[in-house]
């Protein structure tokens, strides 16, 4: 097969908020490319619902810090969840600044609070945060002269000499295309696509992963995995199940058994809840629970959360006049490739940014609304670190010799992976596809 040749500074791998907010934050006379395997809304990071966390102001600071670690089970790297807090604020002043649309009230923001958080320090845009996220980025990404999008596009492989990464090889059209770069920015996102159900897009089937245990780069965490609690339960579901917001557990909702009995706190961490909720279906051998926020005003849940009323209504249930059957799903992993404080792995001119990563900020558990601000922090922090080294890098074309068909490249990371995340316990090992 023919392998074309190109360059960029920078290559990006990736669309969602990781991928856009590190690229709008690369000097404007560095050119940088991203290649994202579908189009750029088909990304997790567009799914979002509930929002993005942030300190409410400088006295928030020891709180959200004391809130995370606590839902990560102090397994957390403390050093990276104080820089996550510290520049939360920011962070979401600077999606501001670039167009994105967030709820506000007389010009102020609104905050919504998701469970273990022990204030409301969420912001949103009504329950399609990660929409308003990815479409005020893409629009400015794309008003930008130095930055270059190729859609429908497939990682293949990384360009790899002596632990330093020169670039990558995609797949595109029928092409195989060499892109030689100074840097490499792996934005590919987490692993839901191995698992039966999942609330990720199943494109999304962590090659980021695939290629670091292919290149010796270093991973950590990998057993943290979250199962998150509410998954709207559908018996004809295809693998993504739609996820309903730990916001609607924020704004009252309850979850009880197929009685109407509540058995469980709804607003302790996920990772607990997950585990009472398959308690009390394994307990009243039943495959799902139910949630209801009935008891709420009628316009206000219409308002609050239009998007998950109309696909509940679209599956047959109206959110306003009773509850709604859900199980857990696999949502986000909290492992990763191992990356320092500025999201650089153990490769050189190899930056994981966004889920792909771990930074060590979620531990074995992510507190909700975490994942979008990690992204944000760690991204920039990336890009910063570009900015000041890039001018020293040399590009170097290195030639490739690996596999050069798409097909066995997706079934050898399949397999791989699934293999991989076999070892980590049989709970993790029955909810993978069957491969
Ligand atoms: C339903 C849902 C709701 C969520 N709600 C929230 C929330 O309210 N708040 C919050 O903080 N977090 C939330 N999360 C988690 C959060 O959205 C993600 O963790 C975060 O958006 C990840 O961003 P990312 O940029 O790292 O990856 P993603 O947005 O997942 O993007 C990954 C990108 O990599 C591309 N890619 C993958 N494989 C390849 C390949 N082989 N070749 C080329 N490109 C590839 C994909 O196409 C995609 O563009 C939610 C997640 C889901 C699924």
């Amino acid at each position: 097969m023919n392998l074309q040749s190109n360059s960029s500074s920078v290559v990006i791998v990736g669309s969602g908020a990781a991928a856009l907010y590190c690229a709008l934050n690369l000097r404007d006379d560095v050119n940088v490319t991203i290649i994202t395997e579908k189009t750029c809304t088909d990304c997790n990071s567009y799914l979002a619902q509930g929002g993005i966390a942030t300190a409410r102001n400088k006295e928030d600071i020891p709180a959200h810090i004391s809130d995370t670690l606590k839902a990560g089970q102090y397994k957390n790297s403390v050093e990276a969840v104080e820089i996550l807090v510290n520049e939360s604020r920011e962070n979401i002043e600077n999606l501001l600044k670039l167009g994105v649309d967030l709820d506000k009230e007389n010009n102020h923001l609104l905050y919504t609070k998701e469970a273990a958080h022990s204030i409301n320090r969420i912001v949103h845009h009504k329950d399609t945060t990660g929409k308003a996220v990815v479409d005020g980025l893409l629009a400015k990404v794309k008003s930008k002269k130095n930055i270059t999008i190729e859609e429908n596009a497939s990682l293949v492989d990384l360009l790899v000499e002596n632990n330093q990464c020169h670039g990558v090889v995609y797949y595109k059209d029928n092409n195989y295309i060499k892109l030689t770069a100074k840097d490499v920015v792996l934005a590919t996102g987490g692993i839901g696509g191995l698992f039966k159900h999942s609330t990720n897009f199943r494109h999304i089937k962590g090659i980021g992963l695939y290629l670091s245990l292919k290149h010796d780069i270093k991973l950590h965490d990998t057993e943290y995995i979250q199962f998150h609690p509410t998954a709207f339960y559908d018996e004809s579901n295809d693998g993504r199940c739609f996820l309903i917001s730990e916001s609607l557990r924020g704004e009252g909702a309850v979850i009880t058994n197929l009685e109407g009995d509540r058995f469980v706190d709804e607003l302790l961490p996920r990772d607990v809840v997950t585990k009472e909720i398959l308690k009390e279906m394994h307990r009243t051998n039943s495959n799902h629970v139910l949630l209801d926020i009935s008891h709420k005003d009628s316009e206000y849940i219409k308002n609050r959360f239009p998007s998950i009323y109309s696909n509940c209504l679209e599956k047959g249930y109206d959110l306003c006049s009773g509850p709604i059957p859900i199980a857990p799903a696999q949502h986000y992993f909290m492992g990763g490739i191992a990356v320092n404080l500025n999201s650089k792995s153990s490769m050189d001119n190899l930056y994981i940014v966004g889920e792909a990563s771990c930074t060590g900020v979620h531990g074995a558990n992510r507190l909700a609304s975490n994942s979008l601000l990690e992204a944000l922090v760690f991204s920039r922090r990336a890009a910063k670190e570009i900015n000041t080294l890039i001018d020293d890098i040399k590009l170097t074309e290195i030639s490739y010799e690996g596999n050069l068909d798409i097909d066995t490249v997706k079934k050898d990371s399949l397999t791989t992976l699934i293999k991989y995340f076999s070892s980590k316990g049989d709970f993790i090992k029955n909810e993978l596809v069957n491969y």
